[in-house]
């Protein structure tokens, strides 16, 4: 059996992403990940669909394992050979554990790697608009655990230190500390007016900032309810803020949106919604797998030759094509004598990645006009039309190419499965009624969706839908459910800017 190895990962402060590459590569190669209450759970989309994922973190104030267990864990994973990529929310080494869980592997002689991570207490800051040092204002940082009660006899903080700290101060884990820990300050001569902020759930779609001083903040921060978790920053560079803060004015803050994509197609989607400020919650209801059998596949890209065109209708389409065509030994080449049509933009754009440009780029989606298209392009009498296409795919436009005399070959180049993968999170979500949006872009996600979660739950909840466009809605409506919102351009970028629309005009009516 291979040796096992404990990968110790930070995972960054909360935004998916604010993880490093070394520590996406790890997640990819993992059997195993032990992860926390403050890790994004869609960095474990980054794990292969079978590696065993193992939740060690907070359930209702409680933790699940102890930090023996934890540890206990980690050794007997690695020692019946898996590769255990241990994430840790921030950076394993600052008030992580880190140290005891590397201190483990060890005694029981496992190989082991750290991977840093952004910590929350500079990420959390600079998402606040907070340098956590700056020049003239502090030329130092402290990182504190405010978990120490500061009245505590054997306590190891030395507060009339921290009070002549003359530079930032960061108290992680310190929410419920704050009267004690200002008034200690203060009681050690640190002045009053000093500025300070607590940031709570920092870098991510629930970040919330509030600010005053070293005196009024333990109010201010109580009438604002902020709980756990939160950062506590004091010193003059929160006065920046004002100036600096750029992440609270992204108009979909405090929103969870559902996305509901294949997951190869979802990452466009996601990107958006991510920028404007979701949380986003992919729950991939189709998957893009490999053909049952993908010998026709084969064969036609070592034949393509005698084809005449080769129509590519999706994205998933062209990497599937050019999947097969690398694992027959050919390159983009082998289409030298074949003309292209891409139906779509962004079809038409992943063929570029492959460094070929269509001849045809039909405008519409429907049969009639990609024939026509085709046909004036060059004529499809007595021509050669290669189709490589989802197993699902309907007949119709190789009946219109058909009708204008072309000899049609439609190969299956992949096939699209149901993916349950994160339909627990989303249930229990909207039995809490937490989702603010769930976007529909086919009507094969609507489909997938209602095999998993009952459109009951959906109806009750207080959770609004978007549609991509009429095709999508009257899935919707087979479910008895008719979406909040259409999109006016069916793409994806018009569905987003549906989604705004309403946002922001009961933004404007508030
Ligand atoms: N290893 C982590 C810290 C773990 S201690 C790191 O390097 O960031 C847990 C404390 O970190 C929380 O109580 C809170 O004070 C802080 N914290 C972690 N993530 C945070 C976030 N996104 N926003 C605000 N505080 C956060």
């Amino acid at each position: 059996m291979s040796k096992g190895r404990i990968y110790l990962v930070g995972a960054g402060p909360g935004d998916p992403g604010l993880i490093t590459m070394r520590g996406v590569e790890l997640l990819s190669q993992a059997d195993v990940i032990v992860y926390d209450y403050l890790v994004s759970t869609r960095l474990l989309d980054h794990a292969p669909l079978d590696a065993e994922r193992i939740y060690v973190g907070k359930k209702a104030g409680q933790h699940t394992l102890s930090q023996d267990g934890i540890n206990k864990l980690l050794v007997e994973k690695a020692q019946s050979g898996a590769i255990v990529v241990r994430l840790k929310g921030g950076d394993p080494f600052v008030f992580g554990r880190g140290g005891e869980e590397a201190l483990e592997a060890v005694k029981a002689g496992i190989e082991f790697e750290v991977v840093p991570g952004i910590t929350a207490g500079v990420a959390g800051p600079a998402y606040a608009g907070i340098p956590v040092t700056h020049r003239g204002l502090a030329s130092n940082l402290g990182l504190i655990t405010g978990h120490e009660t500061p009245d505590k006899p054997d306590s190891d903080l030395d507060f009339e230190a921290l009070a002549k700290w003359r530079g930032t101060l960061v108290f992680y884990m310190g929410v419920s500390n704050l009267d004690r820990i200002c008034t200690s300050l203060r009681e050690h001569g640190m002045d009053g007016q000093t500025p300070a902020a607590l940031v709570r759930w920092g870098t991510t779609s629930r970040q919330r900032v509030v600010t005053g001083t070293l005196e009024t903040i333990p109010q201010i921060a109580s009438d604002a309810k902020i709980k756990p978790p939160a950062l506590i920053v004091i010193g003059d560079v929160v006065q920046l803020r004002d100036q600096l803060k750029w992440f609270d004015s992204r108009p979909l803050l405090q929103r969870t949106v559902v996305v509901t994509r294949a997951r190869t197609q979802a990452s466009g989607l996601c990107r958006q919604l991510d920028q404007l400020g979701a949380e986003v919650i992919e729950m991939p209801a189709i998957r893009i797998a490999r053909p049952a059998d993908d010998q026709p596949l084969r064969d036609a890209v070592s034949n393509l030759q005698d084809f005449d065109w080769v129509v590519f209708t999706s994205a998933n389409a062209v990497e599937a094509f050019f999947e097969t065509l690398h694992q027959t030994g050919l390159d983009s080449r082998a289409l030298g004598s074949n003309s292209i049509c891409a139906i779509g933009p962004v079809t038409a754009e992943r063929l570029a990645s492959h460094g070929i440009h269509a001849d045809v780029q039909p405008a519409k989606f429907l049969g009639s006009e990609i024939a026509s298209a085709i046909d004036s392009a060059g004529g499809l009498d007595g021509k050669k039309v290669l189709c490589p296409r989802a197993d699902i795919a309907p007949r119709d436009l190789v009946d219109d190419l058909e009708a204008r005399g072309a000899v049609v070959q439609q190969v299956v180049a992949y096939r699209t499965e149901p993916d349950c993968s994160h339909a627990d999170q989303v249930a229990d979500l909207l039995g809490d009624n937490c989702l603010s949006w769930i976007t529909f872009t086919s009507s094969s996600t609507v489909k997938n969706f209602f095999g998993a979660i009952s459109p009951e739950q959906v109806r009750d909840s207080s959770v609004r839908l978007a549609s991509i466009g009429p095709v999508t809605s009257a899935t919707l409506k087979e479910f008895a459910i008719t979406p909040d919102v259409e999109a006016k351009e069916h793409t994806v970028n018009g569905l987003v800017s549906a989604i705004l629309d309403i946002e922001n005009s009961e933004g404007e009516a508030l």
